[in-house]
């Protein structure tokens, strides 16, 4: 069974997953990063979800595919990353898990999660696995210059003032001040 879904809002209960697993297909996840987070979505991101039920455990299979705006570290000015990944989730019950098993149920290639039993946040997944794929250092690009800690100049686009503020006459700074106090 394949649905097809607009926006991210979107809630799965388990018990309408069937016996031959659930696809859904996402579209037009624009918004799906609050303000709150480093960056936000711009252009066309879309997710496919795959479910399907192994007793009261949800096994999820995803893609998700974005462009987000993040700013650069070094020049402040904003740039755009493509995001395109996909990932593989053992979703468990919460209330059915102790803490001995807890730390026996991770394995390499999949990540185990919690649900609350009765129903899966889609939106969390898309959004978790999104920030997942921002690296630490946001660099609009390697060779990225910055900005001067001196003149505040952009070296991407100007040069740098400082050189030349400190080389002018001292002595002209003093004139210019005395003729200000006139
Ligand atoms: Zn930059
Ligand atoms: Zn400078």
């Amino acid at each position: 069974m394949t649905k097809k879904i607009k926006g991210f809002r979107s809630t799965v209960l388990v018990e309408d997953i069937p016996e031959d697993g659930l696809h859904l297909v996402f579209e037009d996840m624009l918004g799906l990063l609050s303000d709150t987070e480093e960056c936000r979505i711009q252009g066309p991101a879309k997710g496919k979800i795959f479910l399907y039920r192994v007793d009261r455990n949800i096994h999820l299979n995803g893609k998700v595919a974005a462009l987000i705006v993040l700013k650069c570290d070094r020049c402040l000015e904003e740039y755009n990353q493509e995001i395109d990944t996909s990932f593989f989730y053992e979703l468990v019950p919460s209330q059915s898990i102790d803490k001995e098993k807890e730390t026996a149920l991770g394995s390499k290639d999949m990540e185990v999660s919690f649900y609350d039993g009765a129903e899966i946040r889609i939106g969390d997944i898309f959004r978790e696995q999104i920030l997942l794929q921002i690296p630490m250092r946001h660099v609009c690009s390697e060779d990225c210059k910055g900005i001067c800690p001196g003149c505040g100049a952009d070296l991407n686009r100007e040069e740098c003032r400082c050189q030349k503020e400190t080389l002018e006459n001292p002595f002209s700074v003093l004139k210019k001040l005395h003729e200000a106090a006139k």
